[in-house]
């Protein structure tokens, strides 16, 4: 869903959650690199950022009073149909992993002429099918600007985006041209995350830039600021049935110090992340997500401190808890937490792994598409208690695949440079591929779906079949149906 139309945006878009209807919580640094993993630099010594105040309240609907009724037509006015979907309380959020914009992904995105578009279109109908779905931008898209952050000035801007020409690159240092944003924003991605271990690749100017840009595309962004901001409100999206804040934030950079205090980090700011999640709950929203950047590349258990990160966040106030960059999947887990006088369990998925990247084992070429349902409040003419109760009532999960497959001819080449020989294509490894870049079933044909099984458990068959197997019919096959949850 977005707030405003843009190039490729869906209408109409049908709900994922019509059809999860389960809890199934199931059962994953700084590099980012290709195979094999380069060892990153460790992250410096924490600096003190500036003092932060408490979160002042987001810019949302929540607050508003609700549109007024439209004038009675009168006792002998025609009734219209009552609309199903109006009655609808769930909302499905996707989320998916690291969108990692390495050197070959970045030449064959420049060199075809569909740009980006062609590694998500055969995910697309999933993403869009979603309410809201988000992913984590790993990289700053900030043309005109070099590698320590300096304007390049109009004329660098003015020139048509290549690879390596002192502003667009990928590892250790990323910076990818705008319509890499374009294809997730076509794709149905409605916020990236801003706030990662290469947030500031081009220091502050680029993180600023990168905000620029991801508006340009229609898109949101969530976890970083532009300099002289000085409160970190959650992204708190309206939608219809339920309303959803997300908070975002990084454990890790790869430069510090954060000279500006753009970047939201998880552990040293945790007063801040913690107050705006509680903000956010404050401000009656029926979900409140957290998406944090942490964790060990390539480990698909969760180190200590993210479980601790995890609980703290769920003590403040999360309904659940999302990571991303380890690079591998971690455990889906149900962590059990004190919030006030009350006991509460909250999913926390460690690591979604990979969304995009030219990583190519295994572990790191798969990663998980997270579902997770929000039930909203009852109408008032309700029969009290409302079930479900509103909050999060289904989490799963569909697994996805970074295919590479052998060029054809007619393929794109860049002229100038030795764009690689390989296709890329995004593909939810337990469907036929619906782009025919394979033409099969790719379940269990490379050990993928049994990779991501053995750390995350089985997805919930309710609900993953139907979508595996019908992705392409969502958006055009409404349903508003509200199945009571199991
Ligand atoms: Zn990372």
């Amino acid at each position: 869903m977005a707030p405003a139309p843009r190039p490729g945006a869906r209408s109409g878009r049908v709900p994922l959650a019509r059809r999860a209807q389960a809890w199934a919580v199931l059962a994953g640094p700084l590099a980012c690199g290709t195979s094999p993993p380069p060892a990153e630099p460790a992250p410096a010594a924490t600096v003190a950022p500036p003092e932060h105040v408490a979160a002042a309240p987001s810019p949302s609907r929540l607050g508003e009073p609700a549109p007024a009724a439209p004038p009675s037509a009168g006792p002998h006015a025609a009734q219209p149909a009552p609309d199903p979907c109006a009655q609808s309380r769930r909302v499905t959020l996707a989320l998916a992993g690291d969108v990692i914009p390495h050197r070959e992904l970045q030449l064959h995105g420049l060199a075809d002429p569909a740009g980006f578009a062609p590694l998500f279109a055969g995910v697309a109908d999933l993403l869009a099918a979603a309410d809201l779905t988000l992913a984590n931008l790993e990289t700053t898209v900030a043309p005109a600007t070099d590698r320590i952050g300096r304007d390049l000035g109009a004329t660098a801007a003015s020139r048509a985006p290549a690879y390596g020409d002192g502003v667009f690159f990928g590892y250790p240092s990323f910076n990818a041209p705008p319509a890499l944003l374009q294809a997730l924003a076509g794709a149905g991605v409605d916020v990236l995350v801003t706030a990662n271990n290469h947030a500031l690749d081009r220091r502050t100017l680029g993180a600023e830039r990168t905000l620029e840009q991801v508006e340009a595309a229609g898109l949101a962004a969530i976890g970083t600021r532009r300099r002289g901001a000085t409160t970190w409100p959650a992204l708190v999206r309206t939608l219809p049935g339920a309303s959803v804040a997300i908070v975002a934030c990084t454990d890790l950079s790869n430069v510090r110090p954060d000279a500006d205090d753009v970047l939201l980090h998880c552990s040293d700011e945790l007063p801040a992340v913690t107050a705006t999640i509680a903000a956010a709950r404050g401000e009656g929203a029926d979900a409140v997500v957290v998406f944090a950047h942490w964790g060990a590349e390539y480990v698909t258990e969760p180190t200590p401190r993210q479980r601790k990160l995890a609980r703290a966040f769920a003590a403040a106030g999360a309904d659940a808890v999302v990571g991303t960059h380890p690079h591998v999947v971690q455990p889906i887990e149900r962590i059990t937490v004190t919030r006030g006088d009350a006991s509460v369990t909250v999913p926390v998925a460690y690591s979604l792994g990979n969304f995009v990247s030219h990583q190519p084992s295994i572990p790191s070429r798969t990663g998980a598409l997270l579902l997770i349902d929000v039930v909203g409040p009852a109408p008032a003419e309700a029969p009290a208690p409302p079930e479900p109760a509103p909050g999060i009532a289904a989490l799963t999960w569909i697994p996805l695949v970074v295919d590479r497959s052998p060029g054809r001819a007619g393929d794109p080449r860049d002229p100038t440079t030795e764009a690689p020989a390989e296709r890329f294509r995004v593909l939810a490894a337990a469907r036929a591929d619906p782009l025919g870049v394979r033409g099969t079933d790719r379940a269990g044909t490379t050990g993928e779906l049994e990779h991501l099984r053995a750390t995350l458990g089985e997805p919930d068959e309710r609900v993953t079949p139907p979508l595996l197997g019908q992705g392409a019919r969502l958006r055009a096959d409404a349903r508003c149906d509200l199945p009571a949850p199991e």
